[in-house]
């Protein structure tokens, strides 16, 4: 074979290898797009102009308004364009537990093998259209959170913004892995601190580079193994206090009435699962300005993982009470985040927790809301979750109407992040 149709035949696979995996258009100085609906983050628009330059949007409105030229613009009939959508529960070092067992994870992998499965599944997560990521807690796996988001800043593995958690801080005595002989010591898939050591162990967490700490106000150690509260409120209000001094917020996983109720009283930004909430915490935490990210599909997935076969056999309690729980948080008018706990189900499966939002009874256009803007102002992100003038030219097009149907979020044809077109998403 001559040299030449050697690269002939490369030049051919090259352009099979871009039409299965490339962009629907290539790199442009400046992204005009016409003809498709727009969310704006707040609400959905007709007859919009959206244009991206130098990673930031330069127009975002109507197109009797726009002054520029529309020569080459894109037209996108059929399609909506919405801002890149942010993730508010993820746990990229973590895979679906019908694969591995949590135990199993912390326990046997190494901290090389959860990085490199940090970083495809930071690939997926992007993919699928969540341009940001907060990423609660590296379960067992020290800073490696902070390192992967470190390698993305610095183009070394693509993937989404990431606010990581790092370590994450338990009670000494209630976190996992369990069930050893009293002599056999453990790595925890958290850091334990008490009232005594807690400002050293935030403190120390701040100094490896964690966005936001993250606090378990309870967990399942009660006599029963049922949740019950860890720390005291005035714990969690230390910890919100040495983080707070640093500029950083404080995120609870909390389960039970009380806990919800301690971690809200010390002035957390966010509750997390919030699966046991009465009327009475949810009314509590709207009156506070703490916001609610319920993790409807993490529940939703480990029911499966444990024999619920959903669709065939009725919802089994827990997911009766969660579906209770989560409608009395949207009746007390709690701000309600969008994030799913990614990570217990499939990476790039993320919209499978807005579907659940609907079906629960949230509002389509909410949850848009949700994914997008709420996300963006609960976790103080700079110019991100609209499209608008002068933000971050963070945007995705899907086919459809995610309104209409929520799972259209699902047909993403094209990712921008900062600008940049990110390739695999056709
Ligand atoms: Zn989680």
């Amino acid at each position: 074979m001559t040299s030449a149709r050697i690269y002939l035949d490369i030049k051919l696979i090259c352009i099979f290898l871009v039409w299965l995996n490339g962009p629907l258009f290539s790199q442009p100085e400046k992204l005009i797009l016409v003809d498709a609906l727009v969310f704006d983050g707040q609400r959905m628009q007709k007859d919009w102009v959206v244009v991206c330059e130098e990673g930031t949007i330069s127009y975002a409105g109507p197109k009797d308004a726009f002054q520029g030229d529309l020569k080459n613009a894109h037209s996108l009939e059929g399609h909506t364009v919405l801002p890149g959508m942010i993730e508010g529960h993820s746990h990229l070092l973590l895979h679906p537990y019908n694969e591995t067992s949590w135990n199993d994870q912390v326990l046997k992998e190494s901290y090389t093998e959860r990085a490199l499965r940090g970083a495809n599944h930071a690939l997926k997560t992007l993919q699928a259209g969540f341009t940001t990521t907060r990423d609660l807690g590296s379960e067992g796996a020290g800073y490696v959170d902070v390192m992967l988001k470190k390698s993305i800043e610095k183009g070394i593995v693509p993937g989404p913004r990431i606010l990581a958690a790092g370590r994450a801080i338990v009670s000494t005595g209630s976190y996992g892995p369990k069930g050893f002989a009293p002599h056999v010591i453990v790595p925890l898939g958290a850091e334990e601190a008490d009232a005594d050591n807690m400002v050293k162990v935030v403190r120390n967490q701040i100094g490896h580079g964690i966005d936001l700490v993250k606090v378990y106000a309870d967990y399942r150690w009660g006599p029963f193994g049922q949740a019950a509260p860890t720390f005291s409120e005035a714990e969690i209000r230390l910890i919100v206090e040495t983080a707070a001094s640093s500029g950083r917020h404080v995120v609870a996983h909390a389960s039970t009435a009380e806990g919800m109720r301690r971690a809200t009283l010390a002035g957390v930004r966010t509750i997390e699962h919030g699966d046991g909430g009465t009327p009475e915490v949810f009314r509590l935490m709207r009156d506070r300005g703490v916001a609610l990210c319920p993790t409807l599909a993490a529940g939703d997935a480990i029911m499966q993982y444990r024999g619920w076969r959903k669709g065939v056999e009725a919802e089994p309690p827990r997911i009766l009470q969660k579906r209770r729980s989560f409608k009395a948080a949207l009746d007390a008018e709690v701000t309600i985040c969008a994030g799913g706990d990614v990570g217990v189900f499939s990476h790039g499966d993320n919209v499978r927790e807005l579907e659940i939002m609907v079906d629960y009874g949230m509002s389509s256009i909410d949850v848009l809301r949700s994914v997008t803007s709420i996300n963006a102002e609960v976790f103080e992100l700079d110019k991100l979750g609209y499209l608008r003038e002068g933000y971050i030219a963070d945007l995705i097009i899907v086919k459809g109407n995610p309104v209409e149907e929520i799972s259209n979020l699902r047909n993403v044809v094209q990712v921008v992040q900062s600008g940049h077109l990110v390739a695999g998403t056709r």
